[in-house]
């Protein structure tokens, strides 16, 4: 029941101490004192003298002047409702209004952590790819304004505006997308696993209650279960992964395999000797998203053990990545260990020569190629451990294609494909930049890799990082591997994030010992 259908069956079953409530027959006219008046003359009268022009049994039968409650409320109610209990009844109806009318945006108790600081100088514009900022479609969804108007937890579970989440007209809701956290964890990583569990239910879910589905090579253990389902309100399951999907295809020749894993583990490649690494990074690339449990879902937010979620976060992702159209949100754009993947670039250089058709036309690729290396990929990679993606998207058939080109070439045992540069290539030919989506304002670390917001420390517990953070960390500088002219993100954004301080030079930055990346005059850390 509730809180007002509770308030409506209390009022309603209480006995009002100012009303006799008892049933008391209806009085008729020869029952009714009939008042006496004194008239100005000082003879005596009666109401019944006065209006004997018109007679008595034509008062009692002709309705008395219309009242609205006469007329609207029947009487069985009018008889056994006092007029407090109406008062009282109205007086809730009239809260519950107040409560769930939405504000105007003045009213908001919160700063909006987006501060819109003067018309056109919005932070995120700056943020967004060249396809984004000059092609303005008619009806092309504006993830600014959205954010603008949704933020300050607008459409959490506990929030006001929930009540009326199913009436789409009235909220401008629509239904809660089908998405879902999800997680590939070992049952011996429980304990980080509900460390960024912990830090994403407080800063996040815990007000939106997406599930959370957990998956697994083999059965998760009851201690697993009980502890990760203790640390949220909203539904768990746990699934184990299909063989099939987690063992080396028939056409995949072992000792060409065991010949990769020692090689790649003797030149320190990370994680290169482990087997199961590599089924992992297959699964992430090709199989997450056909298990049976996402059957329903559209969205998906990936978690991994041991990551941290460093700021608030005071609106829905699913539905910003929904009502934006987005396909596809990451908040690290790095540098990746080319090593791994030696054949990767010339293997989709291939998939796009076979199969030019399902590139898409607003798809671009630019920044992923090196101008300066013939055209090659460029290794950057979106850091995949992060990503909130449209499962759809990947269970479509130009990613399921691309996937099954790869898998062929046998590049995830042969060498140890990873599913990062995967997505991120078949996200950058199949989507359109527009749906691509920086989450700048996730503050984040997996590992030696953190990203923190620029001056949101109001929402953050973590020192805003330089853009350019993080770049080559993955892939240290005297590592032989060429490295591309621009960091990876500012390639991904364009624009003014290519901007060099007049003078600088990057071949004079190397040569006094710096490395090569510190020309640029806008820094990320404050530009809002
Ligand atoms: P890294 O981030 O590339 O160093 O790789 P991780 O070791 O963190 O693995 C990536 C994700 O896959 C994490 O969520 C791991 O928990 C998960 N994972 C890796 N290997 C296995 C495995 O053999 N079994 C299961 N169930 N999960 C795995
Ligand atoms: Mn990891």
């Amino acid at each position: 029941m509730s809180f007002f259908e509770r308030a409506v069956w209390k009022l309603s079953n209480t006995p009002d101490p100012f009303v006799d409530k008892s049933p008391k027959p209806l009085a008729t006219p020869s029952q009714i004192p009939i008042p006496t008046f004194t008239l100005p003359s000082g003879e005596s009268s009666t109401c019944s003298s006065i209006t004997s022009i018109s007679s008595a049994s034509s008062f009692w039968t002709s309705p008395a002047p219309a009242r609205w409650s006469a007329r609207y409320i029947p009487a069985s109610v009018r008889n056994n409702v006092s007029k407090r209990q109406v008062v009282v009844v109205v007086c809730l109806l009239l809260a519950l209004l107040v409560w769930i009318i939405p504000q105007p945006r003045s009213w908001n108790r919160q700063v909006v952590h987006i501060a819109v600081q003067q018309p056109g100088s919005n932070p995120y514009q700056a943020l967004r790819s060249a396809s984004q900022t000059t092609v303005v479609k008619k009806h092309a969804p504006n993830p600014m304004k959205w954010l603008e108007h949704n933020s300050n937890n607008k459409h959490a579970d506990n929030h006001k505006m929930g009540l009326l989440k199913s009436v789409p007209s009235l909220g401008h809701h629509s239904a809660k997308p089908r998405a879902a956290l999800i997680s590939l964890v070992r049952n011996l990583e429980l304990p980080g696993l509900m460390q960024s569990m912990r830090q994403l239910e407080h800063q996040w879910n815990r007000k939106y209650n997406y599930p959370w589905i957990f998956f697994n090579d083999e059965p998760f253990t009851e201690e697993f279960k009980a502890a990760t389902q203790n640390l949220t309100a909203a539904k768990c399951y746990y699934e184990v992964v299909p063989k099939e999907h987690w063992s080396l295809p028939d056409w995949i020749d072992e000792g060409r395999f065991m010949n990769s894993l020692e090689y790649l583990g003797a030149i320190g490649v990370g994680k290169g000797w482990m087997i199961s690494y590599r089924h992992m990074c297959r699964w992430n690339s090709g199989f997450f998203y056909k298990h049976p449990r996402l059957k329903d879902f559209d969205w998906y937010w990936r978690v991994e053990p041991d990551v941290h979620f460093f700021c608030d976060i005071d609106y829905d992702v699913f539905r910003f990545m929904r009502d934006n159209n987005m396909k596809y949100g990451f908040n690290m754009n790095i540098l990746d260990d080319a090593r791994s993947f030696p054949s990767l670039w010339s293997r989709t250089r291939s998939f796009i020569n076979a199969h030019p058709e399902m590139i898409h036309p607003d798809a671009d690729l630019d920044w992923l190629l090196d101008s300066h290396n013939s055209g090659d990929y460029n290794n950057c990679q979106f850091f995949s451990n992060f990503e909130i993606g449209n499962l759809n998207f990947f269970r479509g058939e130009a990613n399921e294609k691309y996937f099954d080109w790869l898998d062929r070439g046998g590049g995830f045992y042969y060498e140890r494909f990873g599913d990062a540069p995967i997505h991120t290539l078949s996200v950058a030919m199949f989507v359109p930049k527009s749906e691509i989506w920086f989450f700048r304002d996730i503050g984040y670390q997996h590992d030696i890799n953190r990203h923190c917001p620029p001056q949101s420390s109001h929402r953050c517990s973590c020192d805003p990082t330089p853009i350019d953070e993080n770049f080559y960390r993955l892939v240290p500088l005297e590592s032989p591997q060429k490295k591309p002219d621009d960091t990876c993100i500012r390639q991904f954004l364009g624009h003014n994030w290519l901007d060099k301080k007049e003078g600088w030079s990057q071949a004079a930055e190397r040569a006094f010992g710096g490395d090569g990346y510190h020309g640029y005059v806008l820094g990320g850390q404050d530009e809002f």
